[in-house]
């Protein structure tokens, strides 16, 4: 079969399941997501046998980040599907419409296409893939090939999830090309943002909405009154796991050059404490993914500026990690994402000239600050964008289960984890229900217009802008119609 035919495939196939609505039933889709509990806890030992050998990830990265998050997941959605399928009422609905029913009403986008990243292989197509189901999606998983034996692992999927709604497509960058031919009702993209490019303009040939969850420099901003043992040890968590390779990662530090000295200090202890003095002995300690991002990694370290690390072996796919300090905003370390185990310290007058410095680059997944200023902290946030801010720690606030992440601008565009990936799949139809009474008052609307008409009209449907609002009184009036119209309602006067 070609790729184009596995493409049409699977979508025709997904496709007719959902229109077939089976998806509809909550029951179902609650089944579906204690399949993929099943799944992970049945084929554990196989996924973290898989990223091992693609990652080197030990247990405790593979468990924690791959099986566990996920099936976190999977409890939060268990818990809160019943309340996220009921309508919401939209807020204040005036006095006109008091008596109507006015919902944002969730109902699944329809055929979901899911493509992953490598360096998290498996829950950065689990994670989206839970939302989906939750939301009443049928789903195309289209795993990384570069991790390739995870991707090998995500195949027994099928074996759990229904056979019709779901389907792992495995293969290279041709089946996804044929993939992103095929008309989605939502595409969900975790990668580099070369190819987020080529993902939404395929997107816009359907007029398909996209998720598109990037990468970037995120920096890493210290004060000059902070802990730097601690800080350290948060700076090591966050960029060292996984060897580097997070999307989330501090991707380079600034502070003022009178904290440089110390802070190498302390992460050169830190690493010695969390990896040893040779982390490449480490169990703990991954490796990069393949030759192609070790050689590029490798050209991003300049020795002349290596305080800590800096040592390689091209045979086992392993650098150290590194700490280079006093680097440039114009070198190669600065030019791209790291995505490896390497930490440039760039050392800057004063906080206006990081803010200067972040600013002038993309927008970025996370920025990081560390202080106990709070004008400090108050004054990078206000001026500064990015996906997440983070105060004090790196990396923890994605293992917060309803807190939305994702990034802004060049790091991407929509949100997803709990509520946010139901939300994600979904699309929050408005639905507004009237009677066919009151005609009495609804005739004030129809031709022949009278400027008595209107004016009762404009009165009722209409607000004014106040300066200071009109919240208060409005509430009120509004509240004691609403009441009296519940009341007429009730009592069938009409
Ligand atoms: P990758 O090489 O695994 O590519 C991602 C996906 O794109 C793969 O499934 C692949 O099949 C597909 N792809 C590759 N080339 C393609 C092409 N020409 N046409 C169509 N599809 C193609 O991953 P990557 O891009 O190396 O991922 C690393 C990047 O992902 C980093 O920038 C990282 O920050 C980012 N990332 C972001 C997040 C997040 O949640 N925001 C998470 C992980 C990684």
């Amino acid at each position: 079969m070609s790729v184009q035919e596995t493409a049409q495939r699977a979508v025709g196939r997904a496709r007719a399941a959902f229109q077939s609505g089976k998806t509809l039933d909550v029951a179902f889709r609650k089944k579906q997501l204690l399949a993929l509990d099943r799944f992970l806890r049945d084929e554990s030992e196989t996924l973290l046998a898989a990223l091992h050998a693609d990652l080197h990830k030990c247990r405790f990265e593979g468990d924690g980040g791959e099986v566990s998050l996920p099936r976190s997941e999977i409890a939060v959605h268990l818990d809160n599907i019943d309340s996220w399928v009921t309508p919401k009422a939209a807020g204040n609905k005036g006095i006109a419409f008091a008596l109507d029913t006015c919902v944002r009403d969730p109902q699944p986008r329809g055929v979901a296409l899911i493509i992953g990243a490598w360096n998290f292989p498996i829950q950065l197509v689990l994670v989206p893939l839970i939302g989906a189901i939750s939301a009443g999606c049928c789903v195309i998983v289209k795993p990384s090939e570069v991790s390739s034996r995870s991707a090998a692992a995500l195949q027994a999927l099928e074996r759990y999830l229904d056979s019709e709604c779901f389907h792992v497509v495995n293969g290279g960058v041709d089946i996804t090309t044929a993939l992103l031919q095929q008309r989605f009702d939502h595409v969900f993209y975790t990668g580099g943002s070369t190819v987020g490019k080529i993902v939404m303009r395929a997107a816009a040939e359907h007029l398909t909405s996209v998720t598109l969850e990037l990468g970037g420099k995120s920096p890493c901003v210290i004060d000059n009154n902070c802990d730097l043992n601690v800080v350290a040890k948060r700076i090591l968590f966050g960029k060292f796991v996984n060897a580097g390779q997070t999307c989330i990662a501090p991707d380079y530090v600034l502070c003022e050059k009178s904290v440089q000295p110390s802070l190498v200090d302390a992460l050169r202890k830190a690493i010695e404490d969390s990896y040893t003095r040779d982390p490449k002995q480490s169990p703990d300690y991954g490796r990069i993914i393949n030759r192609r991002h070790f050689d590029r990694v490798r050209k991003l370290i300049d020795p002349a500026k290596v305080k800590v690390g800096g040592q390689m072996d091209e045979n086992e796919l392993y650098i150290a990690p590194t700490v280079m300090t006093d680097v440039q905003p114009d070198d190669l370390a600065m030019e791209e994402e790291i995505f490896g185990p390497v930490l440039p310290i760039l050392t800057v007058r004063d906080k206006a000239e990081a803010i200067e410095i972040i600013n002038s680059r993309e927008k970025p997944l996370v920025i990081y600050a560390f202080s106990s200023n709070k004008s400090f902290i108050d004054e990078l946030k206000r001026k500064t964008s990015s996906g997440t801010f983070m105060v004090n720690d790196t990396i923890v606030f994605y293992l917060v289960p309803n807190l939305p992440f994702g990034g802004v601008g060049g790091s991407g565009m929509g949100t997803y984890h709990g509520y946010a990936t139901f939300e994600t799949f979904s699309h929050m139809r408005t639905v507004m229900k009237r009677s066919l009474g009151m005609e009495f008052v609804n005739k004030l609307r129809y031709p022949p217009y009278t400027e008595r008409n209107f004016a009762i009209l404009k009165r009722v449907l209409m607000k004014e802008p106040k300066e200071g609002g009109h919240r208060g009184p409005f509430l009120t009036i509004t509240f004691l119609l609403a009441a009296f119209a519940i009341l007429v309602k009730v009592l069938g006067f009409f």
